[in-house]
């Protein structure tokens, strides 16, 4: 980088030390390379005209050319507001300010024509335009090439009138300086073999697009190289640990294993239960230390494929810890593999928050002298003062609830060797964030559901079927079916006007006399809500009312019903996640979503998704369109060690493979990039670390 483009943004023409102070405040632009990395987030095609009398009230923005015919001021100071009456050859409109009002009668004059640049909307079935962006026709525009780039600017920024236009204005000035003083990033190699535009000019168009075409390149070559370099990062990680961390060797497949798909198996594997289990005993038996993610969605078995995973181990003479999110599922897990494993003589213990503790004192005993082979429990796990004695795998359950410095506590249980180490998810993630959050994981993918299994019938109900939702509830539990109600909120919320669970519990007490009915929720203790729990899992209750402590993991078979309330309150891998509480039995299963006839599109588009569609998969891939991947849930804790300036991991996903597999073929080539020519990406490489996140702190 050159020393020019690190300068103090206040020595910019035009910016100066107050407009400086906001640009860093606001935006993080300290310098001038900060600016020149400030990318636009839209580009608006300026050869455009519109007449007055075609705008409609949904149009997005446009340009009008024309001139103010007079100016009115209503109003008295704050809520004071100026009108122009702006008129083209086709009609009149206004242009109305409610801010910066001094300003604009200042310098805005009537009579002069102007280029009018908004967004319309209709008032009072009068067409305006409210804070337009206001040019002299005449004025030359220096930014204007065929598209305009548009930059995000914050509200305070846009009181001291540093709008995207000021913005522009300033790219516009550091670009006459930048001449001949950026230097490439990416070796010259890679740059010819892929055909890239050389980095001066991509960020050049990027800022100034000449043709749409040239935009085209100047995109993928910015957004390839952000990328390029994220995965160059994670693979050349990945290969540094796998380098330096010998991984215990599971070679045998013996007694526990054996005995167990003979004897005690209660159905067929599925072809892809088979296939994931392949793909670890190979990993286990490799010499390295398994580093896996195992994703299924809801209801694939898993929890069988940990089981055989944690048999190898025995069967090599290893402990194995599995951590579960809740104690409802730490005591589930607990419960499902003990009888499963019944008579197969392992020793098996739990523990959580609530374990006794005398009860402890044997467990950590038994661990020190290696007689308890297998430890189920929640995050007291690694809180508590646990040693194994010979630790050969974890497997973390349900992995979004917990963060990666939690996952590493685990990691670091054995002094020497760690230990081979099983992620499962049920939160389907997309693919493209699958390789960048968890990019230096192996994947595995249950992508088959057990057989026999009707899929689960998804509909939308509006408040006014409720009725119909009673009568279909009634008809479920006389043919000796559960349901789950689920609602959104503890407390109520006058605001948001959602219903809480408790209302929910007293009206449905009141619809429903002769049931009986559950109820949990989060503030319950750990020890009330497993009692609650257990009584509908052994079918003595016949609705459970909740919130979404259900959400995960809990398995009931014989319940067939799923009904969400407000589910338009509700993200959608939640929403998927809660259905996937059903359709575990042999029956025909359902999940009702009700909501109020007021909903956002945006929630209409999830509830259409669920109704549509029950993969996992494509569900995640609509949720991160919807919500963009830095909300998705769980990424967050994942400790995504970047932040992309230009790229998009919703839409770039093409891109990343493209860079992904690039980084990968290098690496292969130079795995510890000692040639001439890539000392520049080790050069890049570093300075990426020294202002990240530190990924090598996760393993
Ligand atoms: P998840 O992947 O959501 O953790 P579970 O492991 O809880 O799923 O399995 C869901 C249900 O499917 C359980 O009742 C389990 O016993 C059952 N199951 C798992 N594997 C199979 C299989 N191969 N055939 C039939 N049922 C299975
Ligand atoms: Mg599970």
């Amino acid at each position: 980088m050159s020393e020019f483009l690190d300068q103090d943004i206040k020595f910019l023409p035009g910016v100066g030390p107050q407009r400086a102070e906001m640009l860093k405040k606001e935006l993080k632009i300290f310098t001038f390379n900060d600016l020149l990395y400030y990318f636009p987030y839209k580009y608006i095609d300026r050869t455009k005209f519109y007449r007055i009398s075609e705008i409609t009230g949904n149009m997005p923005y446009i340009q009008l050319k024309g001139s103010i015919v007079r100016f009115e001021t209503t109003g008295e100071g704050a809520r004071q507001r100026l009108i122009a009456h702006f008129r083209d050859e086709s009609g009149v409109m206004e242009l109305l300010w409610f801010q910066g009002v001094k300003w604009v009668k200042e310098n805005v004059k009537a009579g002069v024509e102007y280029i009018v640049f908004g967004k319309p909307s209709i008032f009072n079935g009068k067409v305006n335009i409210v804070h337009p962006e206001l040019e002299p026709a005449e004025n030359k525009q220096v930014s204007v090439g065929v598209f305009q780039a548009y930059y995000n600017t914050s509200e305070k920024m846009k009181q001291k009138f540093m709008t995207s236009k000021a913005l522009n204005k300033f790219q516009f000035n550091l670009s006459a300086l930048i001449e001949g003083k950026i230097f490439e990033t990416l070796p010259p190699s890679l740059i010819s073999k892929l055909k890239l535009m050389p980095l001066p000019v991509a960020l050049r168009q990027v800022h100034f697009p000449e043709n749409p075409n040239l935009l085209k390149n100047a995109l993928f070559r910015l957004k390839f190289e952000e990328l390029f370099y994220i995965q160059l990062r994670i693979l050349s990680l990945k290969h540094n640990r796998e380098g330096s961390f010998k991984g215990f060797v599971f070679s045998k497949v013996g007694y526990n294993l054996n005995t167990f798909f003979s004897n005690h198996l209660p159905f067929e594997l599925t072809n892809a239960q088979k296939k994931v289990v392949k793909e670890i005993r190979k990993d286990m038996g490799s010499g390295k230390q398994m580093n896996r993610l195992l994703q299924g969605d809801v209801g694939s078995g898993k929890t069988l494929v940990a089981l055989m995973t944690a048999l190898i181990a025995f069967d090599n003479g290893f402990q194995v810890s599995l951590m579960a999110p809740t104690e409802i599922l730490a005591n589930q897990h607990y419960n499902s593999i003990k009888k499963m494993t019944d008579g197969l003589g392992i020793n098996i213990a739990l523990l959580t928050g609530s374990t006794k503790k005398a009860k402890r004192t044997i467990i950590h005993e038994q661990l020190e002298d290696g007689s308890l082979q297998l430890l189920i429990g929640t995050h007291a796990l690694i809180e508590d003062k646990v040693n194994f004695q010979k630790l050969g795998l974890v497997i973390v359950d349900e992995q979004h609830r917990f963060g990666v410095a939690q996952r590493a506590k685990l990691w670091k249980k054995n002094e020497f060797t760690p230990p081979h180490v099983l992620v499962m998810t049920a939160t389907p993630i997309p693919r493209t964030l699958a390789m960048t959050v968890y990019g230096d994981l192996d994947v595995s993918v249950i992508d088959e559901l057990p057989p026999g299994r009707k899929p689960i019938q998804t509909l939308h109900y509006y408040e006014n079927r409720r009725k119909q939702v009673y009568d279909f509830i009634r008809e479920q539990v006389t043919v000796g079916r559960q349901i789950y109600i689920v609602y959104p909120l503890i407390k109520e919320s006058e605001k948001l006007d959602l219903k809480n669970v408790e209302n929910g519990y007293d009206l449905l007490k009141q619809v429903f006399p002769r049931y009986s009915i559950s109820m949990v929720h989060g503030k319950m203790k750990p020890a009330e809500k497993d009692a609650e729990m257990q009584l509908f899992k052994e079918g003595k209750t016949q609705i459970m009312v909740a919130t979404t402590v259900i959400e995960v993991g809990v398995d009931v078979p014989n319940a067939s019903v799923m009904i969400i309330e407000s589910s338009e309150r509700f993200g959608l891998s939640q929403l998927h996640q809660l259905r996937g509480r059903v359709g575990r039995g042999a029956e025909q299963s359902y999940c009702l979503l009700m909501s109020s006839y007021k909903i956002s599109n945006e929630s209409r588009k999830r509830l259409e998704t669920m109704v549509r569609t029950n993969d996992g998969f494509e569900i995640a891939e609509v949720d991160m369109q919807l919500r963009g991947p830095g909300d998705l849930e769980g990424t967050q804790q994942s400790g995504i060690g970047f932040t992309l300036k230009i790229a998009n991991l919703g839409r770039d996903g093409e891109i990343l493979q493209h860079a992904r597999n690039q980084a990968s073929d290098l690496l292969d080539e130079d795995p510890k990039l000692q040639k001439q020519e890539n000392q520049i990406l080790v050069y890049h490489l570093l300075k990426m670390k020294n202002t990240e996140f530190n990924w090598s702190s996760i393993s």
